[in-house]
């Protein structure tokens, strides 16, 4: 990152985006022939000729150059979750001994990082492990640590994604060729459709002396041990709240870095929990918001070690208070600038509206099991349904004014066909829908808000491309199922009329306007007969389900091997998340917990003695030294037990056998270990705890 001297110095449009090889840079640098070569690639997916590639890639590196660029990566989003970078530098040799910077189309549009060392759940044993890196011209090339970052796809050399973008990739394409079809019927001249999306993310800012002094943040991003402060979130004081001169400067940071990177950061404000805050970016197309909320992740991360702060992305960092999550702001518009999900004005656009609306409802509900497992994870198995968090039950919230829409259309007084117009409608058009009133319920977890959907249910700490390739497959297999029914009709209305009523009567089950955190609705969704995947090895399983497998299949978005190892791969990260929090755990609580209280308890006893040769009473002395004993004790066999319980892993089985143990078994061991070492934290004086406590951290920033 380079320094930060622009702050106070230039305007925000001055340097917004100066860090980005954007539309504005390569039309002042790229020849006129190229740049339009390049758009036409870019908007109509068309492929790049290696000419043309040259040109690009010669002008971005001496644009780079002159920044003071001497590296360049691709940029890959791995199975692992997390972003991989491999640097080679622009130096070419010259017949003189000397260098020249250079960087050939070739370079620019295909890399070569050995596949074999990231995570490929079994593809890697099937299949060669060489892989290659291919340029994703959609989402600009970037600046930063001196290298020019160009976001790519990976996958195997026989055609495996092995990467997170590449099916997100699919998915736009799936999804603009279904929504084109539905279009052209309602006489729309559109020829491509693009998702967006505009990504909330939270997260914990936290003291890095404090953070440093406990291993479990530093080994697993979450406090494993931890008795509940005097003070939570009880007096809501902290969500919109002051913000601190130094989460302030930091903010101010962070924004200028995002800025420069073209990122939209636009609202930051602290959220629920102390310490916990969130940034919200602007909206844009569901690649780049994928690349820029994965940037987004890494700055946030080092500019908080610039401020002597530890940025926490975990979904649970404490126990007790809410965790973080990122609402998945999600919208289809035309390349002729439509928003679909916008109700719109006249008849003809309300009725284009619940057409997509009916296909989301539709999707929704036929595939809660793969939004369900698209956020699927360790960390946010501790939020979802806790009451602070969607629950794991996937429904809609439609808000009040557009039941009634539904409610009328399914029971025909909505549309009547007309004899002279083409679309008819009960009402002369739809309401506006106030955003306030249609936003109002946070507690649902696919929620409408006025012009889009808001996935609430996303965990902080994963990309979002999973979930978004998850969400625009369904929604294109809804879409292709309307657009096979009605491009046959001999009357598009009647049978548009029939598709919808058949679609809401069908559907709205999934519908769902109450308290979602009531504890009524687990009950009343289990009537309705919608799914509740308590947990990640609930969900993830479903991923190869014979529906799902023929959806991906159908769509090319996943071949069932890759779906395979994608399950595999998921709940094999599942394990090893649990298994380094256990160890994690076994490790502070022998070497750091257990001496604690046994000091304590040797202290208490040292009194003891004492008092009782000088003849004064040590009743209280001996009370909690009998008491602090009883708990080293519980700690001890606690231990001993989850000691026992992690030996036991290695016997269970596949990898949902084992996921499952660790689930059932591990974490229920783990929780006994914490409960009696929180209860031991409350009575021991603070000159002998080991590590910073919930108080310290939380407060202390
Ligand atoms: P809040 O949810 O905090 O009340 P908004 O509803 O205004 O705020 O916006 C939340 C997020 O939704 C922002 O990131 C915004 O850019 C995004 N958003 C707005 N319109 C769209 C859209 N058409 N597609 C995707 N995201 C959108
Ligand atoms: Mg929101």
């Amino acid at each position: 990152m380079s320094e930060s001297t622009v702050q106070g110095i230039k305007n925000v449009p001055d340097y917004f985006g100066c860090n980005v090889f954007n539309e504005e840079t390569m039309k002042q640098r790229l020849p006129k022939n190229v740049y339009k070569s390049l758009l036409k690639t870019k908007t109509m997916g068309t492929a790049l000729d290696p000419d043309v590639a040259d040109v690009i890639a010669a002008t971005m590196k001496d644009w780079a150059v002159e920044k003071g660029v001497t590296h360049y990566t691709h940029w890959f989003h791995p199975m692992t979750g997390l972003s991989a970078e491999k640097h080679d530098s622009f130096i070419s040799p010259t017949d003189d001994g000397k260098v020249i910077m250079e960087f050939s189309g070739k370079e620019l549009i295909k890399g070569e990082p050995d596949a074999s060392s990231f995570p490929s759940g079994g593809l890697r044993a099937t299949f060669e492990a060489r892989g290659y890196t291919a340029w994703d011209p959609t989402s600009p090339a970037f600046i930063k640590d001196n290298t020019l970052y160009i976001p790519t796809a990976f996958c195997s050399y026989t055609g495996e994604v092995l990467d997170k973008k590449t099916p997100l990739l699919r998915s736009m394409e799936v999804i603009s060729e279904q929504a084109v079809r539905i279009l052209k019927l309602f006489g729309s001249k559109a020829t491509r459709v693009t998702t967006t999306v505009g990504p909330e993310q939270e997260y914990f800012l936290v003291d890095k002396k404090l953070y440093d002094q406990r291993k479990d943040l530093i080994y697993t991003g979450r406090t494993l041990f931890g008795a509940k402060a005097p003070k939570g979130q009880e007096l809501e004081d902290h969500y919109f709240g002051n913000i601190k001169t130094r989460v302030h400067d930091y903010m101010t940071e962070l924004d200028e870095e995002l800025w420069k990177l073209g990122i939209y950061s636009k609202t930051e404000h602290n959220e629920v929990a102390p310490a916990q805050h969130e940034m919200a970016p602007i909206f844009t197309t569901s690649n780049v918001a994928a690349d820029q909320n994965a940037l987004t992740m890494e700055i946030m991360k080092k500019v908080a070690l610039k401020h002597g702060l530890v940025c926490l992305l975990h979904e649970k960092p404490f126990a007790g208070v809410n965790g973080s999550g990122k609402h998945n702001n999600w919208s289809i518009s035309t390349n002729d600038g439509q928003n679909l999900l916008d109700p719109g004005k006249n008849p003809k656009d309300n009725i284009q509206f619940l057409t997509f609306l009916a296909a989301i409802i539709k999707a929704v509900d036929e595939n809660a099991d793969l939004l369900r497992l698209s956020v699927a994870s360790a960390g946010n198995d501790h939020r979802l349904g806790a009451n602070e968090a969607p629950p794991a039950i996937m429904s809609i919230f439609v808000g009040s004014e557009l039941q009634q829409i539904l409610d009328a259309l399914e029971t025909g007084e909505m549309i009547k066909s007309g004899a002279n117009e083409e679309f008819v409608i009960g009402v002369e058009a739809l309401p506006n829908f106030p955003k306030d009133t249609t936003d109002r319920n946070r507690t649902s977890p696919f929620a409408f808000t006025g012009n889009k959907f808001e996935f609430r249910s996303l965990g902080s700490s994963e990309t979002i491309a999973c979930t978004n390739c998850i969400l625009n497959t369904i929604v294109a297999n809804s879409l292709k199922e309307f657009a096979d029914r009605l491009e046959g009709a001999e009357d598009f209305t009647a049978e548009l009329n029939k598709l919808l009523v058949e679609t809401i009567k069908k559907h709205k089950r999934v519908i769902f306007n109450g308290n979602g955190y009531d504890a009524s609705w687990v009950e009343e969704a289990a009537r309705r007969g919608l799914p509740n995947y308590v947990s990640t090895v609930d969900a993830v399983p479903h991923y190869t389900d014979e529906k799902n497998v023929k959806m991906f299949e159908m769509f090319k978005v996943y071949t069932k091997t890759e779906l395979e190892s994608r399950t595999e791969i998921i709940l094999e990260n599942y394990s090893k998340v649990i298994n380094i929090e256990a160890l994690t755990m076994l490790d502070m609580a022998k070497k750091q917990i257990l001496p604690a209280g046994m000091e304590f308890a040797k202290e208490l006893c040292d009194s003891v003695n004492a008092k009782k040769s000088a003849g004064v009473s040590a009743d209280l002395e001996k009370k909690l030294a009998d008491k602090v004993t009883a708990l080293n004790a519980g700690i001890s066999e606690a231990i001993d037990e989850l000691d026992t319980k992690l030996i036991g892993a290695g016997d269970a089985g596949d990898a949902e056998a084992t996921a499952k143990y660790y689930r059932n078994t591990v974490f229920a061991a783990m929780q006994s270990l914490r409960a009696v070492a929180d209860e031991l934290e409350t009575i021991t004086p603070e000159t002998i705890w080991p590590f910073p406590t919930y108080g310290d951290l939380m407060f202390r920033v």
